[in-house]
């Protein structure tokens, strides 16, 4: 202390290198006096350590960096996705969070712009066309989204299911909304993967409209066309409203021409 000592000087120059190492470090936490405390008089020693530090919160800035989540709601036609997807972005809107709502350019049964419930509830969105296009909305949008909710997600290419990992891993809340099964009962478009990396399902039931099963049991769409059940080598995707849909539960649900199940375990068991 006194200068009598050369041990108990290196011992004090110790002491105040590690306050000054600490002080650094709390400064590199706080993102602002970065190293000031070391910037003078430095040992290439300290200058190690500072770059040691340096790196340690580059990997803890990565490791707690907070990610999003990613909400998929589906079920059938008339079940009530885009009015939970309008509620969503209603209650973000309420708490001031900026929202970027997409729906699918193919959709235009209501509007070709608006995102639109069965029972008359609209809200602006804006159309896409590919997930692709997804990537450009965020990046160019004036303040970064807090919440990214799209409707009709099965109408979207395979390529949406990575733009919500990378929107969910940007931090944003995204919650996509759409059909989980088409018109065959078989998976639709996107849908799938999508709700396989999900952090959280809302699977909806509407009414059948064939039993009117007081449960809201329907977890189908029925395709009409001229009122009959549309058979199933017709088209996948083909956008309409009350005359060529319905909600159908498993049990009335109807696809004419369907392979029979059956005969696939026959096949699988090799008769
Ligand atoms: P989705 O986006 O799943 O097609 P919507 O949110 O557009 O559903 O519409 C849901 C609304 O549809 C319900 O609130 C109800 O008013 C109406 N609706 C019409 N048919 C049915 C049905 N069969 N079962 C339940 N709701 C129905
Ligand atoms: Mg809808
Ligand atoms: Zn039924």
């Amino acid at each position: 202390m006194n200068g009598a000592d050369g041990r108990t000087r290196t011992g004090d120059l110790t002491l105040t290198k590690r306050l000054l190492y600490q002080l650094s470090y709390i400064g590199t936490w706080l993102g602002h006096c970065n190293g000031l405390a070391l910037d003078n008089g430095l040992t290439a020693g300290g200058f190690r350590t500072k770059q040691r530090l340096r790196a340690q919160f580059s990997e803890v800035e990565t490791q707690v960096q907070t990610k999003g989540t990613l909400t998929v709601i589906c079920g059938p036609m008339f079940s009530g996705k885009s009015r939970e997807l309008i509620r969503t972005v209603h209650i973000a809107e309420i708490a001031g969070q900026p929202v970027t709502l997409l729906k699918a350019g193919i959709d235009l049964r209501y509007s070709v712009d608006d995102v639109a419930s069965h029972d008359g509830l609209t809200m602006k969105a804006r159309a896409v066309n590919t997930a692709r296009e997804i990537i450009a909305i965020v990046q160019s949008a004036p303040v970064t989204p807090t919440v990214v909710a799209i409707d009709e997600g099965q109408f979207f290419d395979q390529g949406l299911a990575a733009v919500c990992i990378w929107l969910r891993d940007k931090g944003m809340r995204v919650v996509v909304a759409g059909l989980d099964r088409n018109f065959r009962g078989e998976p639709f478009g996107p849908m799938p993967e999508l709700l396989a990396i999900a952090d959280d399902v809302i699977k909806l039931r509407a009414v059948c409209m064939r039993c009117k099963d007081p449960r809201v049991t329907a977890t189908l769409p029925q395709r009409l066309i001229d009122g009959r059940p549309a058979p199933y080598d017709s088209p996948e995707i083909l956008v309409g409203g009350l005359d060529s849909y319905e909600a159908r539960c498993l049990n009335c649900h109807e696809v004419p021409g369907r392979p029979d199940p059956g005969q696939l375990i026959q096949g699988m068991l090799g008769h």
